[in-house]
């Protein structure tokens, strides 16, 4: 049975964590509902195909992360290792190409086989947004503020920094990359393996290396904005404009870069210094050639994912469920009696929980685990007059209830 624990990387959810998931998830929902978004639920697993043309053989994530299998139908699948490209994939599929602008919030299980550390696992949650079919700066406003005000909604937007750049449009784009493999060329020499390996297919990702040696030789690369023409000069001005009219301050960082080349214009990352080296909470961009590489029409898209788990370990402990009643019931009639009070109360809307067994001191003694509010104790003499006894667990002092007064006396009180 050595297998017989979680695989590596993957965690069970329960009590306060899973309340701290759930709250995430709803907070951002209902966040986003308000902006329009609405949820979308695509497979855990799709075609790996689906995920190696969106995300480009040369990311980290499809050159060492996919979980990837060969069905029984001799099929190549993959857990999902993001949400853009089921999201894309399903606008396409599921002809949803005559209802732009589409607005889409999803939440769910992502898939990458990393090093597990604190704030990276191999099963992590993510929520995020896609804003599909609007080539103007509002969308990409939008979906920041969307962002912004989730955070801000779970009481962390305070520590959280928004880094913000510009890709520009494809000409300014292809300007700076031919810019940047120059002078990379001409440091070769100190490069890492895996920017070597990008040098031709995806150069632009080497700026967001994180090994050392790229690091040091990446800081004196030329800078996105010395080749920005008006056009996109003018696109991140109005994003700038306005973050600024709704409030969102942020840091310029010419270093943030999406390497794929359907990546345009807005790029960003709401960051942390609270998390230790995971600090990356929120990040998302424009993708206008998302959607036609993947064999679609043309449709420009923005949006954004962040990480469940790692929101979930900066917020304060959401409210606890409220506390329960502990019913009680000592000898079979009060039992079967306890029954049917415990389903009366349910269904008024009361949380009640029952003592199974034992004793009348073993089965208050789990009341008190449980927090219980009061204990509503039914034995032979209570069932004789048609009452019980409800205990307030705080005070200890109690009292004696009808039984169909019960839901009432406990109503009042709460
Ligand atoms: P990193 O640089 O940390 O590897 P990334 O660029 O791979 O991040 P994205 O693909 O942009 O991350 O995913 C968006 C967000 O999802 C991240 O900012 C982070 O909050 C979360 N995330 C990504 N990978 C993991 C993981 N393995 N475990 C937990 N959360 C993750
Ligand atoms: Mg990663």
């Amino acid at each position: 049975m050595a297998k017989l624990q979680p695989v590596r990387g993957t965690h069970d959810l329960l009590g306060e964590d899973a309340r701290r998931h759930r709250h995430v998830i709803e907070t951002a929902l209902a966040t986003a509902s308000r902006y329009g978004f609405s949820e979308i639920q695509t497979p855990i697993f799709e075609f790996t195909e689906v995920f190696a043309r969106t995300l480009g053989e040369t990311s980290d994530v499809v050159s060492k992360e996919m979980y990837s299998f060969t069905d029984r139908g001799d099929e190549s699948i993959t857990l999902r290792p993001e949400g853009t490209a089921g999201v894309a994939r399903a606008f396409i599929s599921g002809g949803l190409t005559q209802d732009l602008p589409l607005k889409l919030f999803y939440q769910g299980p992502m898939f990458r086989y990393e090093r597990p550390q604190k704030g990276r696992q191999r099963q992590f949650h993510q929520i995020g947004v896609e804003l599909i079919g609007v080539p103007t700066p509002q969308a990409d406003i939008e979906v920041i503020t969307v962002g912004a005000d989730i955070l801000d909604a779970l009481g962390i937007f305070d520590g959280i920094v928004l880094e913000l750049n510009t890709l520009g449009d494809t000409k300014s784009r292809h300007a700076y990359r031919d810019a940047l493999v120059e002078y990379l060329m001409g440091h070769k020499d100190g490069l890492s393996e895996d920017s070597l390996r990008r040098l031709e297919a995806n150069p632009l990702r080497i700026l967001d290396s994180k090994d050392e040696g790229d690091r040091k030789i990446v800081a004196d690369a030329p800078s996105f904005g010395d080749y920005l023409n008006a056009a996109s000069e003018d696109f991140y001005g109005s994003v700038k404009q306005g973050l600024d009219a709704v409030g969102i301050p942020y840091r310029q960082n010419d270093r943030l870069v999406r390497g794929l080349d359907y990546y345009c214009h807005t790029a960003y990352e709401f960051v942390t210094d609270r998390l230790g080296a995971q600090g990356t909470v929120m990040a998302g961009g424009r993708y206008d050639g998302l959607i036609e590489t993947m064999g679609g029409p043309s449709t420009p898209g923005v949006g954004w994912a962040a990480g469940i788990e790692r929101i979930a370990m900066m917020i304060e402990a959401p409210v606890a469920p409220a506390r329960p009643l502990s019913l009680i019931p000592v000898g079979e009639d009060a039992t079967i009696a306890a029954i049917k009070l415990a389903h009366d109360l349910r269904k008024a809307g009361h949380s009640v929980e029952m003592g199974y067994s034992g004793n009348l001191g073993k089965r208050m003694k789990r009341a008190n685990k449980l927090g219980a509010s009061h204990a509503v104790i039914i034995g032979e003499t209570e069932l004789e007059k048609g009452v019980a006894t409800i205990r307030d667990l705080d005070t200890g002092s109690q009292v004696e209830v009808a039984l169909d007064k019960i839901g009432d006396h406990l109503g009042a009180e709460a």
